[in-house]
């Protein structure tokens, strides 16, 4: 147990505001200290972004020895050093991208206890000369980062983690062990109690909900073009991640928007890796507005001021949409999500599946289709988007309609559509449930395509019958009735479409009447809420930032997050006890920033004047 003088909360909200400069803990922090603090294990289950490192880096800062972080990211480690040093924590990281040299020289370094927090990788746990280090030096605390690694169940299982115990196991002293993750199912839960042998951890689960990100899924007929319009006209100057599913996507979309005269780099894992490491540095650091990448981007990148994730192609399932996601307004501050959905992007994702050589149980193949319906559901519902995920994340919403997700703000009228699903419907039986969608379109808008009429696809009676529709309005309305199961695709490559017959049957009995959004069979779009904040002072504020963080060689974020720059645009602080009342701002930051900021404020004040 750690001696305490006092309440340990007061010093570790002292050290919030002194440090951090933030005023109070959010949701679920405060146990978490204090439980760490007075000598307890546990376990924090947060959503990405919710403020996880600091439930580590307090008790870090207040207990007498050594805290050990064990993270399986290595980008992170620097990022968040980076971030500590900054505000005057001594901290420091061992894992592979150290050479030996430097190696050395930290080893040293921590045998001489400079350092109060030190972050490291799980596969260095086991090397002997790390071991015989830790177990001569007093550690109070070991913080293991990204938990859900140690699970089978999880999706980044490393086998490393299974190692952490048997280190502990060999230090003198067990220290207090805390285990976060943002990955919160029973299974894997399960295992990482059991596994790090926790004891009695106290438990803290708090809400996916991110309230300050908007959601929006829409379907285009042109994605590049909407992309270019949409962030020239919501962020102009903002930064952002662009997702899409393949490496070529990446390259033409990255060189689509570069000859549109937009700053942006691409990443994916078909890169060398220096030049992915480079382009990723430029994005943290603001260089480039915009990263354009596959999913191999973004594990560990701590860029608090992403202002919006775009999805070019629909990802796997909902636990990847969500994180990739959720990398937006990590700072708090309003942030943008959208997806844009293209029914190809479906059966794209499904052949993935079927033809991916590393999953050979079928078991583990069912279960990637499941996930991926709940997707596809995801995209063609009707209902608020937030509390749709959330109920994938087993929660139960409090409200039915958020007013922040692009199905509660949009208002168009919805239209019956029960004739149109009977005519398609009994198209796809007459066709003997043998043809994909793009050619029960074609018989249904009348097509002279050679497909058609060499296999006679001409004499159906359904041939023709809706000519008046557009191709791509057909293609919603199919894609709604299999999102709302009354029609499947197969899993081949050529996917075809078949009939949920049980529900089929009462749409085209007409016991059962179909609805539909007007706008999205007429192609229109969500206009997004007006999110992004300008100011002339703030672009000041963030200009100065951008050079501050040149002259540290660090990233701008780190320096002041978007809602500090905000705030301080706002608020307009030109004394001392104003400026600390600014979120992201506390005493370490006023010293070596405040002056200055105060100088830039009163500057701009006095050019308004
Ligand atoms: P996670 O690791 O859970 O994804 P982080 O620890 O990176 O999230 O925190 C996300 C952002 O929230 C960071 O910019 C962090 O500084 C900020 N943050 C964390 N705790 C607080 C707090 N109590 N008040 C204000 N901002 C906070």
């Amino acid at each position: 147990m750690v001696a305490l003088s006092h309440s340990p909360l007061l010093d570790a909200t002292d050290a919030l505001q002194n440090y951090f400069g933030y005023t109070e803990f959010r949701e679920g922090q405060a146990p978490l200290v204090e439980g760490v603090l007075s000598g307890q294990d546990v376990l924090g289950i947060m959503p990405t972004g919710g403020g996880k490192s600091l439930c580590y880096q307090i008790p870090a800062l207040l207990l007498p020895h050594i805290t050990l972080v064990i993270s399986p990211l290595i980008s992170l480690m620097k990022d968040q050093v980076d971030a500590l040093l900054e505000i005057g924590i001594s901290a420091t990281f061992i894992n592979s991208t150290l050479d030996e040299a430097t190696l050395r020289t930290r080893l040293i370094e921590i045998r001489q206890k400079q350092y109060k927090l030190i972050y490291i990788a799980p596969e260095r746990l086991n090397s002997y000369l790390i071991r015989s280090l830790f177990s001569a030096l007093p550690i109070s605390f070991i913080a293991v980062d990204e938990a859900h690694c140690i699970s089978k169940w999880g999706h980044d299982f490393r086998p490393a983690y299974g190692e952490i115990i048997d280190f502990v196991h060999q230090l003198p002293n067990r220290p207090v062990i805390g285990a976060y993750t943002a990955t919160a199912t029973s299974e894997v839960i399960h295992e990482i109690k059991t596994l790090l042998q926790l004891h009695n951890p106290i438990e803290s689960i708090i809400s996916f909900d991110r309230t300050n990100l908007t959601f929006e899924v829409l379907k285009v007929s042109d994605k590049r073009r909407y992309i270019i319009n949409f962030i020239r006209r919501f962020y102009p100057n903002e930064s952002g991640i662009i997702y899409c599913a393949t490496r070529n996507n990446v390259e033409k979309l990255t060189e689509f928007l570069k000859n549109a005269g937009l700053k942006v780099l691409a990443y994916h894992g078909g890169m060398e890796h220096h030049e992915r490491e480079k382009n990723q540095n430029a994005f943290i650091r603001d260089e480039v507005q915009i990263i354009v990448a596959t999913n191999a981007f973004g594990m560990g990148i701590d860029k608090s001021n992403v202002r919006f994730v775009i999805h070019y192609n629909m990802p796997q399932n909902m636990e990847a949409y969500y994180q990739e996601a959720g990398r937006a307004g990590r700072d708090g501050a309003p942030a943008h999500c959208l997806l844009l959905y293209a029914p190809r992007d479906v059966s794209n994702q499904k052949y993935l599946i079927e033809h991916n050589d590393f999953i050979t149980d079928p078991e583990r193949k069912d279960i990637l289709y499941h996930n991926l319906e709940a997707l596809i559901d995801y995209c063609h519902t009707e209902e608020c988007l937030r509390a749709e995920i959330l109920h994938y994340f087993s929660e139960t919403p409090q409200f039915d309609h958020c007013n922040n997700c692009s199905n509660c703000t949009n208002t168009a009228p919805k239209i019956n559509i029960t004739i149109e699903a009977q005519k398609i419907l009994s198209c796809v039986y007459r066709a003997e449930q043998n043809c994909g969608i793009t050619t029960i379109i074609q018989i249904l808008r009348g097509s002279k395509n050679q497909h058609i009429l060499s296999r006679n696809l001409d004499q159906l009676s359904t041939y023709g019958i809706m000519r008046e529709y557009s191709e791509s309005g057909l293609k919603e309305m199919i894609m709604t009735l299999i999102a709302r199961g009354y029609l499947y695709q197969t899993t081949e490559a050529r996917p075809l479409l078949k009939l949920n017959i049980g529900k089929a049957k009462l749409i085209l009995t007409g016991q059962k009447q179909l609805f539909h959004r007007q706008d999205l069979l007429l192609h229109k779009t969500f206009s997004a809420p007006e999110n992004h904040y300008h100011s002339p002072l703030y672009e000041e504020i963030r200009a100065f930032r951008l050079m501050l963080s040149k002259e540290r060689d660090v990233p701008a974020y780190t320096i002041f997050s978007d809602k500090t720059l905000r705030e301080l645009a706002e608020k307009q602080p030109t004394t001392q006890g104003q400026m600390l009342q600014i979120h992201g701002i506390g005493v370490k930051k006023f010293d070596l920033y405040g002056e200055r900021l105060m100088e830039l404020i009163r500057h701009h004040q006095a050019h308004q004047a």
